[in-house]
């Protein structure tokens, strides 16, 4: 299937590897020119040399996104204050686990800017933009922990289910809705990137067991048997992006190998 989005422009955060990284190139491969951002300058150049195989025009902003001076120098390079995206796609880092006992106001303030008050600002420069043209695509990349909440990620949790609600009214409004502009979060389960193995890792140092035993049980209790994958995430990521999408708008897609139990 053609998606049609041959020659658009995207702004795919956090995409020097993981999830971000599976966006950009399920979109570069439908001939999307995509703005990947990412703190570490290496990785990110490394993710673009890869990127650029497909054939598209890819530029890199080796930036915080989450800061006011990031998102100034991916404007700098997009060439305008936002408005020259066809596809967004809102990603950066989890906030750490813990007990929310032991968190203070500084961590609360960053969870939030860095999961919900980030992509909002990225929504803001671009949807009204993107209205005029008649084309738009926001996908926020959040978390199943909206759906069903992990304790130990209760930064997470609020952050992101502020963004949700958010998002939920947001997209319903005529002036997006009625000029082909979607926005929809994209709900990750368990997917092998490093995040992943990094907290493998900090489970095995603090139980004792393998790796691959921690790996093994985790992936047990997924009905599918196994960890996703970054390239597939991207491709529910391109089609959500896609013209044939344009009557989604609004919705949380949970992406988890049938983890989530729950009907709705
Ligand atoms: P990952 O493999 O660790 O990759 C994260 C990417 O984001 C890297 O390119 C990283 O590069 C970049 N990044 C992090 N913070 C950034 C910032 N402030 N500004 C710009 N770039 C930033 O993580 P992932 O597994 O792809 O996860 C992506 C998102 O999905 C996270 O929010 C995570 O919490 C969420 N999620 C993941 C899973 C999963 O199973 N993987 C499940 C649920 C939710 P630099 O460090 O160089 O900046």
């Amino acid at each position: 299937m053609d998606l049609g989005l041959k020659g658009k422009w995207a702004l795919v955060g956090g995409a020097s590897k993981g999830l971000g990284f599976g966006c950009a190139q399920s979109l570069a491969r439908e001939g999307v020119n995509v703005v990947i951002v990412a703190r570490g300058a290496e990785a990110l150049d490394a993710a673009a040399s890869e990127l650029r195989k497909l054939g598209t025009t890819i530029l890199t902003v080796a930036a915080d996104i989450t800061t006011p001076a990031g998102r100034e120098a991916i404007w700098s390079v997009a060439g305008g204050p936002g408005q020259n995206f066809d596809i967004v796609v809102t990603n950066a880092g989890g906030p750490p686990p813990g007990d929310f006992r032991n968190w203070e106001r500084d961590d609360w303030i960053k969870a939030v800017d860095a999961n919900m008050l980030t992509p909002i600002e990225l929504i803001k420069a671009t949807v009204d933009g993107m209205a005029a043209r008649g084309f738009g695509r926001i996908v926020n990349i959040t978390s199943s922990a909206v759906k069903a909440p992990i304790d130990i990620l209760g930064l997470s949790n609020g952050a992101r289910t502020g963004l949700t609600g958010f998002v939920a009214g947001v997209a319903r409004t005529q002036k997006l809705a009625g000029n082909n502009v979607t926005i929809n979060n994209l709900l990750p389960g368990k997917f092998d990137t490093d995040r992943l193995a990094t907290t493998h890792k900090a489970a095995a140092e603090k139980t004792g067991k393998s790796v691959n035993d921690i790996r093994g049980v985790q992936q047990a209790q997924i009905p599918a048997g196994r960890f996703g994958n970054p390239q597939e995430f991207g491709d529910t990521c391109a089609f959500l992006c896609s013209a044939q999408a344009s009557y989604i708008t609004g919705q949380n897609i949970l992406t988890d190998g049938g983890a989530y139990a729950g009907t709705f």
